[in-house]
């Protein structure tokens, strides 16, 4: 047994770093509406979030265990990769981490830990251990690495396409006890923080959402508060379980929109904000390079997964497995070849762009101009990386379709096939949504989408950070709007080439 809510203002990244506050706070706060209060206030609200998302999960482990071996009729099978993965994308890229919030494999590791469904509990289950602050210190690296690692699992096993339905249970079951051998070996939500393999791609594309997410209203309460029960814990709240002070929260990044320090706060001075689309991506007040890393490889991952889509990618592999001697696609030199390679170019760029500008102040200096002396790779690198964060987001969106349009509806016949109804001649197991030709053309239409928001992200991201009144100016501003149009454009083109290739 140990207790849980314990600050160790040293230890963690995102309760030292920060004890400063960050800039106003944004938008509109919707927990001002008395109902939202209410709502909010209750400590069922995340329980009932997260309920209905625990059933469909064991739902997912047993049928795909005991069910039926045929992939799109096994219900854990189909809901998993027609829709559920689709959705939770929907949900970032609109909201944030508001899959987060009603996560049955967080929520099921946090009623353990805390003993409790939704009481607010003193002592908790588990040894209550600090995550190393070295580990801490790479905040997304782990995430997007144990995000790589599970993916090529995924491939190599293919769950995903959907393959044998026990795999995505196998899965499901594997990610479950990992966050609570996690959850019982560490104190609050250390696996959402630096491990789990989906916080990072919820973090980085979830940052386009329009939820800010908690944060204090009056910051000058937050400097004189001696409590900070938001983060410690009060008689009505748990201390913040991602380690997030609200005052000093400058984006969405890490909250997990679990109401805690709202319900924690004696001062009623913590608000739900909601923000402009992109804000969290165009004006975080600090910049991180792991983010700016985890990104890049993200994008790597989903232009791999395009890649590897086309015939010539499929010949390469055989190729490559035949002399390494491995068994079958996806050959993992390959695979993280692949993805580091289009990170580094990405880094790369970045660098180039650094470079070509530090070039033209130096000769702008000498004709008497002003020199902004800090261009270096990660000033550059950085914000540029974030930039790009809307056309990443897209196409890991884009990507996901083709499952979507062509099996979502047989997600009806197999719920209905777990009571011994319906099969493979359901009309509805056999029903796409969109033709081939019409899903090349959403897929399209989102990577353009995605890309004008990067452009105007970019936009901004550029003005604000990398153009001060140095020369090269109009050189950045080409090179950053270039570099996204090329992405946006590279993307579109693989989606048209691999014809809504699953
Ligand atoms: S970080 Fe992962 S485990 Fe934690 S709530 Fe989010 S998706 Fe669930
Ligand atoms: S408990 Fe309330 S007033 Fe105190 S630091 Fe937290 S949000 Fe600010
Ligand atoms: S305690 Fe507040 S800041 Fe922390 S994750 Fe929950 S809602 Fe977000």
């Amino acid at each position: 047994m140990a207790v849980a809510i314990r600050l160790r203002p040293r230890q963690r990244e995102g309760m030292s770093e920060r004890f400063a506050t960050s800039d106003p706070t944004p938008g509109w706060d919707i927990a001002r509406h008395p109902l939202a209060a209410r709502v909010l206030h209750n400590r069922k609200f995340q329980f009932l979030l997260i309920v209905p998302n625990q059933i469909v999960f064991w739902t997912v482990i047993f049928v795909g265990l005991f069910g039926t071996s045929i992939p799109g009729l096994n219900f854990g099978a189909a809901i998993t990769w027609y829709v559920w993965f689709c959705l939770v994308f929907v949900m970032m890229v609109v909201v944030g981490r508001a899959w987060c919030a009603m996560c049955p494999f967080g929520g099921f590791a946090e009623w353990i830990q805390r003993k409790t469904f939704f009481q607010r509990t003193q002592k908790t289950l588990g040894l209550g251990r600090t995550f190393p602050e070295p580990l801490a210190r790479m905040g997304f690296i782990i995430p997007v690495v144990t995000f790589l690692i599970l993916t090529w699992i995924e491939e190599f096993f293919n769950i995903a396409g959907p393959g044998n339905p026990a795999a995505t249970s196998f899965m499901v079951i594997g990610i479950v006890a990992t966050a609570l051998v996690f959850f019982l070996t560490f104190e609050r939500r250390t696996f959402c923080r630096y491990i789990c393999p989906l916080t990072s791609v919820i973090g980085t594309i979830g940052s386009m959402g329009s939820v800010a997410g908690f944060r204090t209203r009056d910051r000058d309460k937050c400097v004189s508060c001696e409590t900070k029960d938001c983060m410690r814990g009060g008689d009505d709240g748990f201390g913040c379980p991602w380690y997030t002070w609200p005052a000093s929260a400058d984006s969405n990044l890490y909250c997990g929109l679990c109401t805690e320090c709202y319900k924690s706060c004696s001062d009623d001075n913590i608000g739900l904000f909601l923000q402009k689309p992109l804000t969290s991506v165009v004006a975080p007040t600090r910049r991180r390079a792991d983010v700016a890393w985890a990104i890049v490889l993200l994008w790597g991952l989903v232009l791999y997964q395009q890649f590897n889509a086309l015939s010539i990618y499929n010949n390469f592999d055989n190729w490559l497995n035949t002399h390494l001697h491995f068994p079958h696609y996806p050959n993992p030199v390959a695979y993280l070849g692949l993805i580091g390679l289009l990170a580094l170019a990405m880094a790369g760029i970045s660098w180039g762009i650094a470079a070509l500008s530090a070039r033209r102040d130096v000769h702008f200096e000498r004709a008497g101009g002003f020199v902004d002396r800090g261009s270096k790779f990660r000033a550059y690198f950085v914000p540029v990386s974030y930039g790009l964060i809307p056309v990443v987001g897209a196409d890991y969106f884009a990507r996901q379709l083709p499952k979507f349009f062509k099996s979502a509806p047989r997600v009806i016949p197999a719920a209905q096939h777990i009571f011994g109804f319906a099969g493979t001649n359901s009309s509805l197991y056999n029903t796409r949504m969109l033709s081939d030709s019409r899903i090349i053309m959403v897929q399209v239409a989102v990577m353009c989408l995605g890309t004008m928001g990067a452009l105007w992200a970019m936009w901004r991201i550029t003005n604000r950070e990398l153009v001060g009144v140095s020369r090269s100016a109009l050189v950045v501003r080409s090179a950053t709007l270039g570099l996204v149009l090329a992405c946006g454009a590279v993307a579109a083109l693989l989606y048209v080439a691999i014809q809504a290739a699953n």
